[in-house]
């Protein structure tokens, strides 16, 4: 695997627990808006800080019984093989672990579910089905895309959730993502942050208003247990 930074503590990025987050660098997808650039740019990974596996660890094992858990986000934690095994590591050690992913790949998060090696499963949905290719790029199997929400749902805990703006969502397409995936436990609508993103275009993108983003919540209500905004 290639790794590209580490998060000493974090509060937020496992709901409830006191964590450490991971990136890995590279990312199969190509979304816009993206505000890891340099973990999904070609020519920015090769600029990226590096991190060995052995360094990692060797920092995890000075917090056994301090944190709780290890999130592994990226760029798209689960481009690598090696994964199941990376997160033995850790799961031996004592964490729990979450997987941040774009749904990418069904195969690796079935093998992580069957091996027990994941407790919380965040995956991004970029936009209905009809206008994922639009959103994230053309490489984009909506099958694979598919498959993983139903994997998702079998996890200990997950959820799911969406970066939206204007530029590429309208109220239309979040509500169809609300029928798509209704009777999921947890939805969270993300705001756009024009601070760096993949296609620099996207910095003169603006945000949806916070009234906007408020109502999309409430229409939401009825297809999930819980949804939630996060800036
Ligand atoms: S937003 Fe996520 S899935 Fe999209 S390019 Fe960035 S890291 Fe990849």
């Amino acid at each position: 695997m290639l790794f590209g930074g580490i998060q000493k503590l974090t509060l937020i990025d496992y709901p409830g627990k006191v964590a450490a987050t991971i990136f890995t660098v590279g990312c199969n997808f190509l979304c816009p808006y993206c505000h890891n650039p340099e973990l999904v740019d070609p020519k920015k990974i090769k600029e990226q800080e590096r991190l060995s596996e052995e360094e990692i660890l060797k920092f995890l094992a000075t917090r056994q019984g301090l944190l709780e858990a290890v999130c592994i986000t990226g760029g798209e934690p689960t481009i690598f093989s090696d994964l199941p095994e990376f997160i033995k590591k850790i799961k031996d050690m004592g964490f729990l672990v979450k997987l941040d992913s774009n749904g990418s790949n069904p195969q690796m998060l079935e093998k992580l579910l069957a091996d027990k090696l994941v407790d919380f499963i965040a995956m991004d949905i970029k936009a209905p089905l009809e206008k994922y290719k639009k959103v994230a790029g053309e490489r984009v199997s909506l099958e694979n895309i598919q498959r993983s929400t139903e994997l998702v749902r079998t996890a200990p805990d997950y959820e799911f959730r969406t970066t939206i703006l204007p530029a590429l969502h309208s109220k239309k397409d979040v509500l169809s993502i609300g029928r798509w995936l209704q009777g999921s436990k947890k939805y969270y609508l993300q705001q756009f942050k024009p601070t760096k993103t993949l296609d620099s275009a996207f910095l003169e993108e603006k945000a949806f208003d916070w009234p906007s983003v408020a109502e999309l919540r409430r229409l939401l209500e009825i297809f999930f247990d819980k949804v939630e905004v996060r800036e």
